[in-house]
C-alpha cells in the first residue's frame, strides 16, 4: 500500500529500563476509560516471555509466504488479563477495610511475568520489549476488514478506524499478527493505537515517546535522509522491524539489545552472550548478529574517543532533536 509519506519509530532496547511511563502515558490519554480499560496500546514486556496478550506470538495472523492473508485467532479476555478497581474508599477514606484489594482475583495481566526471563544464575537473563502498532505498510487488519472500515492515512502513513465503517466484525483482530487492535465491547467497535495523530498534526511526538524516560524512542519519516529514522534504519542499518516474517511489513524498528558475556562453571567470561543470539535472531530476524556487531564497534570507537554519528544518534542527547515531523 502506497502513501505519500510515512512515519515511523525507533525504539532502542539497550536504553529501555522496564519503568513502563509509556504504557501510563498512553493509557491516561486514551485507554483508561469506556470499555478500553483492557487495553494497552503501548505495553512494555519482559522477554523471553508470554507478551500481551498471552501467547500472542502464537495466535496466528499476517500474511504467509505467498502473500496470502492469514486469519489468526482472537485472544479471550483473560488473554489480556480482567482489569480490576481497588477498594479506594474503604481503604484510604473511611478504613472500615484494613486492605487495599481488587475486586476480581487476577490471573493474568500486561506485566504478568514481568522480570522473570530465561536462564539460571549466574546466566539468567531478559529485555524489555516495548510493543504498539506497527502501522504496517502491509496492514493485515486492514487487508481483513470487509467494510474497508481501516485506513492509513496518505500523508504519514497512520493507520486507523473509520469509527462510522466499523460494524465490529473483529476480523482485523483475527488477522493483526500482533494483536493490536482491539474489540471494544462497550462499543462494538474495533480500536486501536492512532499514533497520537492529534499531537502529531500539532508538531507533538507520541505520548509514549515525549514521555520516556529512557529517551529510547526515534520518531520520523522514513524518506528524510537527514532524519534520525532514516540514518538508524537505512543508513546504518541497526534497527529492525520484529516478526518481519509475518508479512506485515512494520514501521516501527528495534535496536536489538547487546548483553554481557555468559559465565562458564568456573566463573571464567566465556565469548557468547547472555542473550542467546538466536533467541534474539527469532524476533529480529538473520541480521540481528550483524547489528549487535555493529553496535559494539561503534560503542568501542566511542570509548576510544573517536567520533561516531551512530553513537551519537543513539545516545540522544537532546530530547527534542530525536523526533523530526517535518
Ligand atoms: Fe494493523 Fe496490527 Fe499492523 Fe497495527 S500492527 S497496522 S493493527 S496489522
Ligand atoms: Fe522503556 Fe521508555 Fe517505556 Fe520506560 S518509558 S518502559 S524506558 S520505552
Amino acid at each position: 500500500m502506497t502513501v505519500k509519506r510515512q512515519l515511523s519509530m525507533v525504539l532502542d532496547l539497550n536504553k529501555c529500563i522496564g519503568c513502563h511511563t509509556c504504557s501510563a502515558a498512553c493509557k491516561l490519554m486514551w485507554t483508561n476509560r469506556n470499555g478500553r480499560e483492557f487495553m494497552y496500546w503501548n505495553n512494555v514486556e519482559s522477554q523471553p516471555g508470554k507478551g500481551y496478550p498471552r501467547d500472542y506470538e502464537n495466535m496466528g495472523g499476517g500474511f504467509d509466504a505467498e502473500g496470502a492473508l492469514r486469519l489468526g485467532r482472537q485472544p479471550s479476555q483473560e488473554d489480556y488479563g480482567i482489569p480490576w478497581e481497588y477498594n479506594y474508599e474503604d481503604a484510604l477514606m473511611t478504613g472500615t477495610d484494613p486492605w487495599l484489594r481488587p475486586n476480581v482475583k487476577p490471573t493474568w495481566g500486561a506485566n504478568w511475568d514481568e522480570d522473570e526471563g530465561e536462564g539460571d544464575y549466574p546466566n539468567s537473563y531478559y529485555f524489555y520489549l516495548p510493543r504498539l502498532c506497527n502501522h504496517c505498510a502491509n496492514p493485515a487488519c486492514l487487508a481483513a476488514c470487509t467494510r474497508n472500515a481501516i485506513y492509513k492515512r496518505q500523508e504519514d502513513g497512520i493507520v486507523l478506524v473509520d469509527q462510522e465503517r466499523c460494524r465490529g466484525y473483529r476480523y482485523c483482530v483475527n488477522a493483526c499478527p500482533y494483536k493490536k487492535i482491539y474489540f471494544n465491547e462497550q462499543i462494538s467497535k474495533s480500536e486501536k493505537c492512532i499514533f497520537c495523530y492529534p499531537r502529531i498534526e500539532k508538531g507533538l511526538p507520541t505520548a509514549c515517546a515525549q514521555q520516556c524516560v529512557g529517551r529510547i524512542r526515534w520518531i520520523g519519516y522514513r524518506d528524510d535522509e537527514e532524519g534520525p529514522i532514516h540514518k538508524l534504519v537505512e543508513k546504518y542499518k541497526v534497527a529492525l522491524p520484529l516478526h518481519a516474517e509475518w508479512g506485515t511489513q512494520p514501521n516501527v524498528f528495534y535496536v536489538p539489545p547487546l548483553s554481557p558475556p555468559k559465565f562458564g562453571e568456573n566463573g571464567e567470561q566465556l565469548a557468547e552472550s547472555r542473550i542467546p543470539l538466536s533467541y534474539l535472531e527469532s524476533l529480529f530476524g538473520p541480521r540481528t548478529g550483524e547489528v549487535l556487531d555493529t553496535l559494539q564497534a561503534a560503542r568501542q570507537a566511542k570509548a576510544h574517543g573517536e567520533g561516531s554519528e551512530l553513537m551519537d544518534i543513539l545516545i540522544g542527547y537532546k530530547h527534542a532533536e530525536m523526533f523530526k515531523l517535518s
